[in-house]
């Protein structure tokens, strides 16, 4: 498709499902794991069996206040209720969901950019379980049979649902990369969208620039990584405006994003709240949280990604908008940055530090975890105080994050340690035959002309030169 956009607008709401990290279900006690044989965490209650009664996890309730407290919510007083459809992967037929009265509403989450885009509500909900449809690759309609797997049936998640204030595919990437690291810090998500644990469906519409009303939406499901959410969202906006263009309209529906296709397609004409037969669940009481309780979590949350990269552009003059800085702190390098910074590294070695995390360490972040925060210090030492120049810290740093070790001992063994005193020597000898007069005093027994030929040593050595062995050497050449 090749439809100019210019004169278009998309506009995107984003609705993001969070597994919470609790150890056991939101209504019962199996456990809460990723990766296990199938149907090994399940029991009556979450395999919905006839009698058996939900009973709220506290710590769910906890995480989603977390949750809802970091995105500037009102936490409030909230119930759950029915939602009732047919899926084979949800024994209940109905999913225990909140609707009118979420425990977490009206918060805002500000993009590293500086864009803030509101929350409309974060909600607690169990998630279904997990269908694989074999043969037909992989779609039901084709497959030959399907399995289930109800080891995620109960699940606790959070639904956080954004207003349309995004309006491109990036601004769309950069608040789900922005959201996962606040869940990841909030410790109520681990965020991972390879497995699933953070999943998110796309509103798109568009219409003409400068027209006051949205347009009619479709919602994009199924994209399981940043990429294939900036993909989906432009090939949906370019459909529609195609669409529109050629004189016909959008009609509502859920498509399904096609990954090696590269495009959506229809999956199911759009459900209106009606076809679920909301009611208030009458096996759970209201989840009333005390002042105290609300206070509690407030004042426990850790600092946040926004704060987090105040801080480290104020210790390293670099801009909080910075690359380096957003990618220290979207990776949770920032542990390190904490370290330099305590290690008393100033400034100029802060700023140092922030690079090598952006681009070393971040392409390497599997790694990462050789790399102790004392060696990452000392290297950084090293490197600002020139003992090592740019291109030997980052060999040095390579091996750290490879095998680990001591920065000097590795330094040493590579041969970047200081200078070979037969390189030294002709360094001293030519600064010697460079300045003639000044050698003819200093031998003569000027002898604060010592500091003069030093600082040329110095130099010319780039700082790597032992001084106490340049300053053997000057003095035994004068003698
Ligand atoms: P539903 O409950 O049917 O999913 P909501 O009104 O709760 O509908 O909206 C769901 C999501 O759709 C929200 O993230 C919202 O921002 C987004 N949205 C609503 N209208 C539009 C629109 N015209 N274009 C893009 N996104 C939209
Ligand atoms: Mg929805
Ligand atoms: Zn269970």
């Amino acid at each position: 498709m090749t439809v100019t956009t210019t004169d278009w607008e998309t506009v995107i709401g984003l609705e993001v499902h969070a597994e919470l990290r609790t150890e056991t279900k939101l209504f019962c006690c199996c456990r809460n794991s990723f990766g296990e044989e199938p149907n090994v965490n399940v029991c009556p209650v979450c395999l919905g069996l006839p009698g058996s009664l939900p009973v709220l996890n506290r710590v769910a309730v906890e995480y989603a206040m977390r949750i809802g407290t970091a995105l500037h919510c009102r936490v409030q007083s909230s119930i759950f209720h029915r939602k009732n459809y047919f899926y084979p992967d949800m024994p209940k037929d109905y999913q225990i969901s909140q609707y009118d009265i979420p425990i977490n509403a009206e918060g805002w989450l500000d993009l590293p950019g500086g864009r803030r885009v509101q929350i409309e509500r974060a909600h607690m909900e169990e998630d279904t379980g997990k269908s694989t449809h074999v043969g037909g690759g992989g779609r039901i309609h084709e497959a030959t049979y399907s399995l289930v797997d109800y080891n995620r049936a109960g699940v606790p998640l959070v639904e956080i649902v954004s207003a349309p204030d995004m309006r491109s595919a990036e601004e769309a990437r950069a608040y789900v990369d922005e959201l996962r690291s606040i869940l990841v810090a909030t410790g109520a998500s681990d965020g991972k969208m390879e497995e699933g644990s953070l999943r998110v469906d796309a509103n798109v519409s568009v219409r003409a620039k400068g027209d006051g009303q949205f347009g009619t939406r479709c919602e994009i499901k199924n994209m399981n990584s940043l990429r294939s959410l900036g993909r989906a969202i432009e090939y949906e906006a370019e459909r529609q405006v195609a669409l529109i263009t050629d004189g016909g309209s959008v009609a509502q529906e859920t498509r399904h994003w096609d990954e090696s296709a590269g495009r959506t397609g229809t999956m199911r004409s759009k459900e209106e709240a009606y076809d679920y037969r909301y009611f208030p669940e009458p096996d759970l009481v209201p989840v009333e949280p005390s002042d105290e309780w609300i206070a509690s979590v407030a004042a426990s949350l850790p600092r946040l990604p926004a704060q987090r990269r105040s801080e480290i552009a104020a210790a390293s003059g670099m801009g909080v908008e910075s690359e380096s800085v957003v990618t220290v702190v979207r990776l949770g390098l920032d542990g390190y940055v904490d370290a330099v910074i305590a290690s008393g590294a100033g400034e100029r070695g802060t700023a140092i530090a922030v690079r090598r995390l952006a681009n070393e360490v971040a392409a390497e972040i599997g790694s990462a975890a050789h790399l102790t925060e004392p060696a990452f210090c000392r290297l950084i030492a090293m490197e600002s105080d020139g003992s090592l120049t740019t291109a030997q810290a980052r060999t040095v740093l390579r091996e750290l994050l490879d095998n680990g070790g001591e920065p000097d001992a590795i330094a040493a063994r590579l041969g970047f340690e200081a200078m070979e005193a037969g390189d030294l020597e002709a360094v001293v000898d030519q600064v010697i035959s460079a300045h003639p007069d000044e050698w003819s005093r200093y031998v003569a027994g000027e002898a604060k002309l010592a500091g003069f030929f030093m600082n040329h040593i110095k130099a010319a050595t780039e700082g790597k030169a032992d001084m106490k062995a340049a300053s053997a050497l000057l003095r035994s050449r004068s003698a």
